[in-house]
């Protein structure tokens, strides 16, 4: 099977990211990314806030970019993930983030470096990895805001799972006599 790349929202964004200079004429290091994603020269992917890096074709390539700005973090806090599977994110939250913050940094603020020598900004091996970037923020789309914030939130339990020590004995086992 091959792999797609923008899934879901998450991902689109930052696939968008990549195709955005094709929009006004066709970049041939385009269909050579998607090319070297496919087949798994990506290697080594890893991510931080404000960075990613990997290994392509033998090449080392980082790609740095701003966090959020502040307020970015309140709309995370507040979504909604109530029935949402580990790591995914709810699209209303997509929503609200891309007006005022983007979800994915556009290309000028982007801040690519390779050790391969091609002078074009933007070389295959750095749009490959914003392709298998775009993949994994797919599968989980919670990286999409780990990679923007500097402190991202810790995923909550499920909300039908509540500790033992949350509950109250009292409250619980009550005597025959409260319940006549
Ligand atoms: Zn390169």
């Amino acid at each position: 099977m091959i792999p797609t790349f923008g899934a879901t929202a998450w991902g689109a964004a930052w696939v968008r990211t990549v195709e955005t200079t094709a929009i006004s004429r066709p970049d041939p290091a385009l269909p050579r990314a998607r090319s070297l994603a496919r087949k798994g020269a990506v290697t080594g992917l890893t991510t931080e806030p404000g960075r990613v890096s990997a290994e392509v074709a033998g090449h080392r390539v980082a790609v740095g970019f701003p966090l959020w700005e502040p307020g970015a973090d309140r709309l995370v806090a507040e979504a909604d993930t109530a029935g949402l599977a580990a790591g995914d994110l709810p699209d209303e939250l997509a929503d609200r983030l891309r007006p005022e913050h983007g979800i994915a940094p556009p290309p000028d603020q982007q801040h690519p470096t390779c050790t391969c020598r091609t002078r074009a900004p933007r070389c295959a091996h750095v749009l490959a990895t914003l392709y298998a970037l775009a993949q994994h923020v797919d599968e989980r789309p919670l990286l999409a805001v780990e990679l923007r914030l500097a402190h991202p939130p810790v995923a909550a339990p499920p909300p039908d799972r509540i500790p033992l020590a949350d509950l109250d004995p009292a409250g619980f086992y009550r005597s025959p006599a409260a319940l006549g």
